[in-house]
């Protein structure tokens, strides 16, 4: 039997592999193979994409190909700080990854390209003008085609590029392993939701049992506080996901604010939300904060109290000390407000509801909270039992990037994924998890997230994503790597569908180039395909990389901080990897972060 004899060879029919073809396919003679029964099956993806990289290759994705549209990504930090980044670069969908994948290669299809599924590329040898390469239909009999320029379009395995010679080997630490849900039902804002956290719940802050906590119809000492229980938090009233009591010996902070009766006894690192007139709002450990003096211009911290909004508050009251605060007729001398009053906050203390111009008085409002000073801050040791309640944050031990996904998709679904490092999947001596498995963590998400604990799992997969550095050479004579094959994948969301489509057009008109020209080295490659991408998306992916690394050196307490101090617009920037701004905040607020950052910053 005569040799097939291609122009071009892909393996892999991917978003990289059919974006190449379909660049390439009106000039040159291409086929394209891919191992599996049907392009795109199975699905293994969170299936979002944002619209940057289909607008400038002039495409429009079918309605079919949609599941939802986003408007934007919200990151949440380890104690539920939450920041919502809407531009341009947010803009995106929650795709059908399957009726996508088949588009993009009908696509191909449609400008002359062939398809074969089913096909595995097996082996692979070069001949004086390309490569002979040993295809397989299933379990038939192997069989040569001859190409001018393979291209491995392969996603994680890259089986061919290896063959020739490329370094596709993962590191550990440079691959996340994943585990995914298909769930429903999940009430979404179309936002990309990004959870980010490092350490195993219970956290290491906790409570005296006399520190009293506001749940809803009561007050309540911490320890007699339950699970599924509502209290009262700065994001509102929220269930209490876990409780937990440990032996503390150490030192107790005691912090009684301004216009409260009550005292909290808080072990030192346990994080408090403060305003100070230096850095705003900010977390803080008990053990740092500065008692804020009357009449010292406002130095040193103040406690921050959310305004309750709701109906159901009868339980809650401030002391007011002087009647001088109020409007007429809310209070008498030495009195308090409660219940419904609170809400009217607002109008009662009319003149303090600024900042800086009110910060002599003990009290003021800001931002829909009381910021309140401290009336007395107090230190002592303290043996005995210390408690903590949850209501949201940290889930997931050591692993600080992308954490848990949220992706929404039509009909109240949502894609819940969580990634892991691959190099903490092993046993402890080695530094790992000891048998605990993505899964294990992305059920304790699930667990800790009342709004999808009820929801039902239409899909389960688990899959390993790049997130390292990518490959060192993307080319060789007649041999082009293009998308995850190449590891050009983002290192924070481990997104690679839209930079594998970027490296299949580039390299697309690369090829047609090099067909055009007769030229197929490796140096001309370079020059039209893998220079200008280094220069481009290379240079974008160094960034990312950076930013990941100083995310994985952060604890939740550093995390949060930084989380707390970045603006929402400030979002855009560090997630360009343009941190010095962001930073500087940061840093301001937390001297001893800068040497952890300096140090990766270079
Ligand atoms: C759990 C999970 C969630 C993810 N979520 C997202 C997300 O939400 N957004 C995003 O942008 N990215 C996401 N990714 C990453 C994304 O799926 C990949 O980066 C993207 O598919 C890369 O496209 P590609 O064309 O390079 O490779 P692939 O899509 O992996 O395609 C490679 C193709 O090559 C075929 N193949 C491999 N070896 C051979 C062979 N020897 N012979 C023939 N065929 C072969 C395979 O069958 C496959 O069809 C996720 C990944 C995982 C694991």
């Amino acid at each position: 039997m005569v040799m097939e004899e291609y122009d071009v060879l892909v393996v892999g029919s991917g978003p990289a592999g059919s974006t190449f073809a379909r660049v390439v396919a009106e000039e040159m003679e291409v086929l394209v193979v891919d191992k599996r029964k049907q392009v795109g099956v199975p699905v293994r993806c969170g299936e979002g994409l944002g619209a940057r990289e289909v607008v400038a290759q002039g495409l429009e994705l079918p309605k079919h190909v949609i599941s939802t549209e986003i408007v934007g990504a919200k990151v949440v930090g380890p104690r539920g700080e939450k920041i919502v980044w809407k531009d341009e670069e947010t803009k995106g969908w929650v795709l059908e990854r399957k009726a996508f994948d088949q588009w993009l290669a009908e696509l191909a299809t449609k400008k002359g390209a062939r398809v074969r599924v089913y096909t595995r590329a097996i082996d692979i040898k070069k001949v004086e003008d390309g490569y002979v390469v040993k295809l397989q239909h299933g379990a038939d009999e192997p069989y040569e085609v001859k190409a001018r320029l393979v291209v491995s379009a392969e996603g994680m395995e890259a089986h061919i590029a290896r063959k020739v010679g490329f370094n596709a080997i993962h590191s550990l630490y440079d691959v996340d392993t994943c585990y995914e849900y298909e769930m429903a039902p999940y009430n979404h804002e179309n936002l990309i939701e990004l959870y980010f956290g490092n350490n195993v719940a219970p956290r290491g802050y906790c409570l005296t049992p006399d520190t009293e906590i506001i749940a809803k119809n009561t007050v309540k000492p911490i320890n007699a506080v339950k699970v599924g229980e509502e209290v009262l938090t700065l994001k509102g009233w929220v269930p209490v996901a876990a409780t937990s009591e440990r032996d503390y010996e150490g030192k107790i902070v005691r912090i009684t604010p301004f216009l409260l009766n009550h005292t909290a006894g808080l072990t030192e690192d346990h994080l408090v939300y403060v305003w100070n007139k230096r850095n705003g709002f900010h977390w803080k450990r008990a053990g740092e904060i500065k008692r804020s003096i009357r009449g010292s211009h406002g130095d040193g911290d103040y406690l921050v109290f959310p305004i309750p909004k709701e109906e159901n508050i009868e339980h809650i009251q401030i002391n007011v000390p002087s009647s001088k605060y109020v409007k007429d007729g809310y209070i008498k001398e030495n009195g308090y407000l409660r219940g419904k009053q609170l809400l009217k906050l607002k109008d009662i203390f009319k003149g303090y509801e600024v900042g800086n111009g009110r910060v002599n008085s003990g009290f003021f409002l800001m931002d829909n909270y009381i910021i309140m000073g401290i009336r007395k801050l107090e230190t002592e040791h303290y043996k005995g039992k210390v408690y903590d309640i949850q209501s949201g944050g940290s889930f997931c031990p050591f692993f600080a990037v992308h954490n848990c996904w949220i992706f929404p998709k039509a009909d109240k679904k949502a894609n819940v994924g969580i990634g892991i490092g691959a190099h903490l999947l092993t046993g402890k001596k080695r530094g790992g998890l000891d048998g605990a498995t993505p899964r294990t963590f992305l059920d304790r998400f699930i667990q800790e997230h009342s709004e999808l604990r009820d929801a039902s799992i239409y899909n389960d997969f688990g899959g390993v994503i790049s997130v390292g550095a990518p490959m060192d050479s993307f080319v060789k004579d007649n041999f082009m790597v293009i998308g995850t094959a190449a590891k050009q994948v983002d290192p924070i969301h481990g997104g690679g569908i839209a930079l594998a489509m970027e490296a299949g057009a580039l390299a697309g008109k690369a090829a047609l180039r090099a067909f055009y020209e007769k030229n197929f080295t490796s140096d001309f490659l370079y020059k039209h395909y893998e220079k200008p991408w280094r220069e481009t998306a290379g240079k974008k992916m160094a960034k990312r990389l950076l930013l990941r690394k100083v995310l994985e050196k952060l604890n939740d307490d550093d995390l949060s901080h930084i989380l707390s101090t970045i603006a929402d617009s400030d979002l855009n920037q560090v997630m360009k990897g343009n941190f010095a701004g962001p930073v500087a905040k940061a840093v301001a607020g937390r001297p001893q972060l800068l040497k952890v950052l300096s140090a990766l910053l270079g």
